[in-house]
């Protein structure tokens, strides 16, 4: 990783940080426009012998050869690719002798929360951008040490305040010079926070591959029977009373409370279609993302992770990807795979 980060200034990018140091060691090609669309099987052994995949450009049909196969195409394009490599020793897709294979989907709900109002700095002279963060961030607290009547796990707040923030509620009707006053004076004044709550991991809650559905190259799609539950409503509930109660026992003036849940796949944190387990029956891969029933194939993404808990996950996506691959590496040292 870069000291400082990159040069869009972000704390981290792959580019940056991944692939062109794995490009330096000249151990790695990189072929873009390549659509994978099965983990091919060697027949007499039942593990992976490589990958079969389309160019996007050309649509010709192609296939690389590989000695182990690690996917890493994000959660529901993993479990999808899993999926749609059947073989006689694997029916039900490549390392899905459990059935779990695009299972126990989950995320994060989000949509409840706050915004308020700081009395304090109206009309105070801030700047037009301070060049500070303006984000907080509230760990979770229910059901640590306490036991939430209604609901299992919990929720953490992500906030937000600063110039960015003028809320649609307090539109002001006007123009021209007041207006611009107004706007003025409100404007860093602001402050608001939602939920990010944990969906629990359903076996129900699952994706599989759509029989009708293709997408450009022919391939099925995946369809979704995924819907939040009970224990979902009941922390929205919770987040929306929690989150007004916080704003005022700060002193912070109320000036809206969202209540509605987003919708389903709003969050965009997808996790959990091959999840990790010592039980090759109700687990799809080992604790270094490698798959029980064949070897030589990995799943290195949100894919593995037993449940959505509720941070954001992509920092234990790299770190668990990490402490993979550096098995695989001692692995392959050792004459193991
Ligand atoms: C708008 C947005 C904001 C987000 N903000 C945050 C945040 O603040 N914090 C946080 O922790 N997470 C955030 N996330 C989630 C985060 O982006 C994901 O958790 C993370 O990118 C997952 O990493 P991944 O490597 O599994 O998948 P990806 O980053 O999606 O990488 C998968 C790669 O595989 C390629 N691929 C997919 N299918 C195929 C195929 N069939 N053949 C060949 N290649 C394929 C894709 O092109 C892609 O390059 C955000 C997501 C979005 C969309």
């Amino acid at each position: 990783m870069l000291p400082g980060g990159c040069d869009i200034h972000a704390a981290f990018d792959s580019p940056t940080g991944l692939i062109y140091p794995a490009m330096d060691t000249g151990n790695l090609t990189l072929r873009t426009n390549s659509t994978a669309h099965e983990i091919l099987v060697d027949p007499k052994t039942g593990r992976a012998r490589g990958v079969a995949f389309v160019d996007s450009v050309t649509h010709k049909s192609l296939e690389a050869k590989a000695k182990v196969v690690v996917v890493g195409a994000s959660t529901l394009e993993s479990a999808r690719l899993l999926l749609l490599s059947k073989s006689p020793q694997h029916p039900n897709g490549i390392g899905n002798s459990s059935d779990h294979v695009g299972h126990n989907f989950c995320e994060h709900l989000m949509g409840p929360g706050v915004t308020g109002l700081v009395k304090e700095l109206v009309g105070k002279e801030h700047g037009i951008e301070d060049g500070r963060p303006g984000g907080f961030y509230v760990p979770r607290f229910r059901n640590l040490s306490d036991k939430q009547p209604g609901f299992l796990r919990g929720y953490g707040f992500e906030g937000n305040s600063g110039k960015s923030i003028f809320p649609d509620s307090t539109d002001r009707p006007g123009f021209g010079k007041q207006y611009k006053k107004e706007v003025r004076d409100y404007a860093g004044a602001f402050i608001n926070m939602g939920g990010f709550g944990e969906v629990l991991p359903r076996y129900e809650n699952a994706v599989s591959i759509d029989p009708d559905v293709k997408d450009a190259w022919g391939i099925p799609v995946l369809k979704f029977d995924y819907k939040f539950g009970d224990n979902e409503k009941k922390m929205a509930e919770d987040m929306a009373v929690t989150a007004k109660e916080m704003f005022e026992a700060a002193g912070i003036e109320v000036i809206g409370v969202d209540k509605e849940l987003l919708t389903e796949g709003w969050s965009i944190h997808e996790l959990g279609t091959s999840r990790m387990g010592s039980d090759p029956k109700t687990s799809v891969l080992n604790q270094f993302q490698q798959s029980h029933d064949v070897k030589n194939l990995f799943v290195v993404d949100g894919s593995s992770h037993v449940n959505a808990s509720c941070q954001n996950p992509t920092w234990t996506i790299m770190a668990l990807a990490w402490r993979s691959c550096d098995h695989l590496a001692d692995e392959l040292k050792k004459g193991n795979l």
